[in-house]
């Protein structure tokens, strides 16, 4: 009987609510991510130009900090964001926060990253180039070189010391967020200022001059890398989606210029 009373009170509140639309949802999604978007710096705010302060690994337990932690996952998520850091959300600590892919559930916390041989400019590593973008700079996007893995040393969210070899969007995202805690964006990190172009203009390669800003920029669309060891362009792992997504509307917009 209880549970007959239960499923009429429950038919009769599914029948009352009235699921919402598509554009309901989107725009609420958008609603969520233009109030997120307020509470991130931008560049050039000085959270994105100073180097910010490694954190007391001892203070990494305590209320403050977890609090701080999960106030910023939870911004990042809003953001449809797969990387994140301190200075993004106006916190001078060197935390970082990164995905391998959109669709990993949790962010994989580092205290205090740091990659030994980073700076070496002059390192022979295996190099991919990708253009990036940045929830802290606009609608640039900018080509970017980057090792193709390395190794990061540092803390978990609960103080544990780790050490881990990172390749693909994992590499790239760590680096993208360990060059915010020394105050730098993909502005100061790309090749040169040919190299930022804007969103509109990722989705009209089609009518970019042949070879620019260079021969692999311009034969690399968005979510992919180019590997500079077999000189090719390759889709990183669980950016497949993201990637097809792209590329559909890319041949969409060709087809209405062709008309
Ligand atoms: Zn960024």
């Amino acid at each position: 009987m209880f549970r007959g009373a239960l499923f009429r009170r429950t038919r009769t509140l599914l029948a009352k609510r009235k699921d919402p639309s598509v554009k309901e949802m989107v725009e609420a999604h958008l609603d969520v991510q233009h109030k997120a978007m307020g509470k991130v710096a931008i560049y050039p705010h000085r959270s994105m130009t100073r180097p910010v302060l490694p954190i007391n690994v001892q203070d990494v337990t305590s209320p403050l900090f977890i609090h701080r932690v999960l106030e910023l996952t939870k911004l990042a998520q809003d953001l449809d964001c797969v990387s994140f850091s301190g200075p993004k959300g106006h916190w001078d600590a060197s935390v970082v926060f990164i995905k391998s892919d959109p669709n990993q559930a949790e962010f994989d916390v580092w205290v205090n990253p740091e990659i030994p041989g980073y700076d070496d400019r002059t390192s022979a590593a295996p190099m991919y180039g990708m253009w990036e973008n940045c929830v802290s700079c606009g609608a640039c996007h900018a080509w970017v070189i980057r090792p193709q893995r390395v190794t990061c040393t540092g803390y978990d969210q609960h103080g544990k010391r780790k050490q881990q070899v990172l390749g693909g969007m994992l590499a790239r995202c760590l680096m993208h967020e360990l060059d915010h805690l020394s105050g730098k964006t993909i502005l100061q990190q790309t090749v040169g200022p040919e190299f930022v172009v804007s969103g509109v203009a990722m989705a009209q390669r089609d009518l970019w001059p042949a070879n620019f800003p260079s021969a692999e920029a311009y034969m690399t669309g968005s979510h992919q890398f180019f590997d500079y060891v077999t000189n090719t362009t390759i889709v990183p792992q669980g950016l497949e989606f993201w990637y097809a997504q792209n590329t559909s509307s890319q041949s969409f917009q060709d087809e209405r210029l062709g008309r």
